[in-house]
């Protein structure tokens, strides 16, 4: 809650007038408790695992030749029902532990720091603070990814995030209840070395959503906004970790490429793609897909090739 009951004594305690976007979060927020606008979060997280699926999941059933050249692994076909039974699953295991672990997380929250008065940062803080977010949750994310990729891990936890070999967007965060726990910590890492305003915690669990449906939302689109990010692994990435399954040794890094190539857990991804860039060129094979290069290859020299 703003410790100001107008928007005139909020502009005196800033010594200027209000910005509009102060204007608007001041309308909005002065009259919440700190805890209700931390819940927002909570309310976040449903609405943007269901809503930003959807475009894919329309794509799915469209079935359209055109739009089927961007999918990854063309051949798996999802039904509306596969989709939605996904996304029941999915909205239970936020409902019974994402949920409640938001809300009882709220205290952290205070002690982190995450305010939510004015003045609001600037956007160079905002910017700034989500790259620091970003990386340090990609780092922690690669190992905690690659340690449940232990035998023990896989088996016990991981393996239910691998039943889909062929990501769907609802699947990004379909995973045993202790892996999204896990996982989730790892993104307020961030926040706890650089404590921000809350509208910049929101924006960086949204993002964050946001990225994770992309990446597991079976689709490479060339025009998307993130192919402008530097080192970002994106659909392709990650779906050759889903395509090759348990046994996966590579591309264990949730956002960027830089750590698997740094700790040489790229090399089966980068072998498969240069001998499907090596076969495009020469061969001038008519498939159009490092996944489908690799099945082909299979079924060619019957002989698994999967190097992970
Ligand atoms: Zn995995
Ligand atoms: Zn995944």
């Amino acid at each position: 809650m703003l410790p100001y009951h107008t928007l005139q004594e909020a502009e005196i305690s800033l010594g200027r007038n209000l910005t509009f976007a102060e204007t608007l979060w001041f309308k909005y927020s002065a009259q919440k408790s700190d805890y209700i606008l931390y819940c927002h979060n909570t309310l976040f997280l449903f609405i943007f695992y269901t809503l930003f699926p959807i475009p894919f999941v329309i794509l799915e059933l469209l079935g359209s030749k055109k739009i089927d050249k961007y999918k990854l692994q063309p051949k798996f076909k999802n039904s509306f029902s596969d989709m939605m039974e996904c996304y029941k699953k999915v909205m239970w295991t936020f409902v019974y532990a994402v949920g409640p672990l938001q809300v009882l997380s709220y205290p952290v929250i205070k002690w982190i720091g995450i305010r939510t008065s004015l003045p609001l940062p600037s956007g160079t803080e905002v910017f700034w603070q989500l790259v620091v977010y970003v990386v340090v949750e990609d780092y922690a994310n690669y190992w905690l990814h690659r340690l449940m990729h232990s035998p023990w891990g896989y088996n016990k936890i991981h393996r239910v995030h691998h039943e889909y070999t062929a990501p769907i967007g609802f699947a990004a965060p379909y995973a045993h209840w202790a892996e999204i726990i896990i996982l989730g910590l790892a993104s307020f890492l961030g926040p706890l070395m650089v404590p921000g305003h809350m509208l910049t915690f929101w924006l960086w669990f949204i993002l964050r959503q946001l990225e994770a449906i992309e990446t597991h939302s079976g689709y490479e689109f060339p025009w998307s906004p993130s192919k402008l990010i530097p080192f970002y692994g994106g659909a392709v990435y990650h779906d050759y970790h889903h395509y090759v399954g348990g046994k996966s040794q590579s591309n264990f890094a949730s956002v960027f490429t830089y750590c698997d190539y740094i700790y040489g857990t790229d090399k089966g991804y980068r072998y498969q793609k240069n001998v499907f860039e090596k076969q495009q060129r020469e061969i001038k094979h008519p498939q159009s897909t490092v996944f489908d290069m690799i099945k082909v290859s299979n079924i060619e020299n019957s002989n698994p090739v999967y190097i992970v």
